[in-house]
């Protein structure tokens, strides 16, 4: 399985699959996730697809993103927005680098939006960086299909560049507690970190989902390992039991 996975995050046009499959069979990638697709199968998805049907045949629908990137060390969010402040930036040369070197280690996935509102907010917030493909300002946002051509094209360009992309690390290397944490454990300690933030009262009367989209930012960005997560569950699990024994000493 090739380790760079496309997410087409709720397509309209089924054709725009098709063509988005096409464009990933002629850059030698061949895993695509659709979220939440309008309409799929359809016709017009296989006849776009001319000669990529494996690609197609091979696709797997998922109810939302988070599961279609739950196993993956790196997600990368494309944007037809330049300014997408609260995540860090790449252009595609960069985000090809960066997905091929965690793709020695850990699946990863680049993630693009629906053709008329693009990715929301939510879902770029469960993204490590967000793409941006340098078109003109006044009129920056290309097809679907074609922005997934573009970015598999620079994705080949590091590749060649780069010999081949090693397959992945043998099972045991990849799951050891050095490798940057995946997208669901990461998930996971978010979940923990929000319910201990709240029981140490550190909200108070900030709204705590502007605090954890800060803190979601720190951590995306820093990209913890294994072990630096189980350290932070420990860490949160003791300000639990201390924020216990204080409410029963009261
Ligand atoms: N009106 C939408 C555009 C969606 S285009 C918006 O404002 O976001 C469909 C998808 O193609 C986008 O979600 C994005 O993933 C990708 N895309 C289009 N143009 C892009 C660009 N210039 N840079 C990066 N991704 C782009």
């Amino acid at each position: 399985m090739h380790p760079i996975r496309i997410v087409l995050v709720g397509p309209q046009h089924p054709g725009n699959i098709g063509s988005a499959a096409r464009a990933m069979k002629t850059m030698g990638l061949n895993q695509l996730r659709l979220v939440a697709p309008e309409r799929y199968p359809h016709l017009d998805a296989t006849t776009m697809a001319v000669g990529a049907d494996d690609v197609l045949d091979a696709a797997i629908v998922l109810p939302d993103l988070a599961e279609a990137v739950a196993d993956c060390g790196l997600v990368l969010g494309c944007t037809a927005r330049s300014r997408y402040v609260s995540l860090p930036g790449y252009d595609p040369a960069q985000a090809a680098r960066k997905l091929i070197d965690q793709a020695e280690r850990t699946p990863v996935a680049l993630v693009f939006g629906r053709e008329r509102t693009g990715l929301s907010n939510e879902e770029l917030q469960q993204c490590h960086g967000a793409v941006h493909i340098p078109a003109v300002a006044e009129f920056s946002s290309l097809n679907l299909a074609a922005a997934v051509q573009v970015l598999g094209y620079e994705i080949r360009l590091a590749m060649l560049d780069r010999a081949e992309v090693k397959p992945l690390l043998a099972e045991t290397e990849a799951e050891s507690d050095d490798q940057p944490g995946l997208h669901q454990e990461l998930e996971q300690m978010f979940v923990h970190l929000e319910k201990t933030l709240h029981a140490i009262d550190f909200y108070k009367s900030r709204p705590s989902d502007v605090v954890m989209q800060r803190l979601r930012r720190l951590f995306l960005r820093a990209q913890p390992t294994r072990r630096e997560l189980r350290i932070l569950h420990g860490i949160l699990a003791d300000a639990d039991r201390m924020a216990r024994l204080a409410r029963q000493a009261k």
